[in-house]
């Protein structure tokens, strides 16, 4: 017999909005190896075990709720999925068994193109990639995340090569990465990808500092304003722009 696979996830939201197209059930994966400086969910990077679930009764909890999940699907994000990929793909192959639309939100920091073995099972499974490209500078993405982007950038090149629907999230961060230069290399960079179905412009917010104090760690964005409307149409413009003068569209 199989052995079974368990996943240490921190929660689980019913009725996600934000997390991939339609209504959504989010799974949110304990353990995540970055340190990005707005994330908005420290109390997922630890390791240890938290809650331990099977796919079993993730899909059970799926069913219980399916008439309310419009259009939606599963999405699992962290914390980092990619670190509990046999869990995911288990998941995921489950999934589909049942026609259920599946998704994985990451920061692909573990992508590594020498050892593509267990990713390649999981992206079987996967309708969705929503992929983090927290800053286009490597020096400044290490600032930002602790870790270097280029196996990020990689994995969106690895993900267009194999033709695997992709969304990019990009937070815009006023002070870190609402640069005007950043937007431009981010829409050339992103034209050169051709997979990719959405493109999420998404406001930092602050809302998190409390999470932070709850578990003694310093804020590390005291003095940055939450994003503005106006900062994020603008930062989409620019990276438009940028991307269809490379595209020649
Ligand atoms: S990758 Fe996501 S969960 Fe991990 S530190 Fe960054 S924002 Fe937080």
């Amino acid at each position: 017999m199989k052995k079974q696979v368990y996943g240490n996830i921190h929660s689980i939201e019913s009725f996600g909005t934000v997390d991939g197209p339609g209504i959504r059930l989010v799974i949110f994966m304990q353990g995540c190896p970055m340190r990005c400086l707005y994330c908005h969910n420290p109390d997922t990077w630890s390791f240890e075990e938290n809650k331990k679930v099977s796919a079993d009764e993730i899909l059970k909890k799926y069913d219980s709720i399916k008439e309310f999940l419009k259009n939606g699907g599963i999405t699992v994000t962290g914390g980092e999925p990619l670190v509990q990929t046999e869990f995911v793909t288990e998941l995921f192959k489950k999934a589909k068994e049942k026609n259920i639309h599946t998704a994985i939100d990451t920061s692909g920091v573990l992508f590594n193109r020498k050892n593509t073995e267990k990713l390649d099972e999981l992206l079987k499974y996967t309708d969705l990639v929503m992929l983090d490209i927290k800053h286009i500078r490597d020096e400044e993405h290490k600032k930002l995340t602790g870790f270097s982007n280029k196996n990020i950038l990689d994995f969106a090149k690895y993900l267009s090569e194999k033709n695997i629907p992709t969304w990019i999230r990009h937070v815009v961060v006023p002070t870190i990465n609402d640069n005007d230069e950043y937007y431009r290399e981010l829409g050339k960079f992103l034209a050169t990808l051709d997979s990719i179905k959405a493109l999420d412009m998404l406001p930092y917010h602050n809302m998190a500092e409390p999470k932070y104090e709850n578990l003694g760690l310093k804020y590390p964005l005291k003095d940055v304003l939450p994003t503005t409307k106006e900062q994020i149409v603008h930062a989409r413009f620019l990276v438009f722009r940028a991307y269809k003068e490379a595209k020649k569209l």
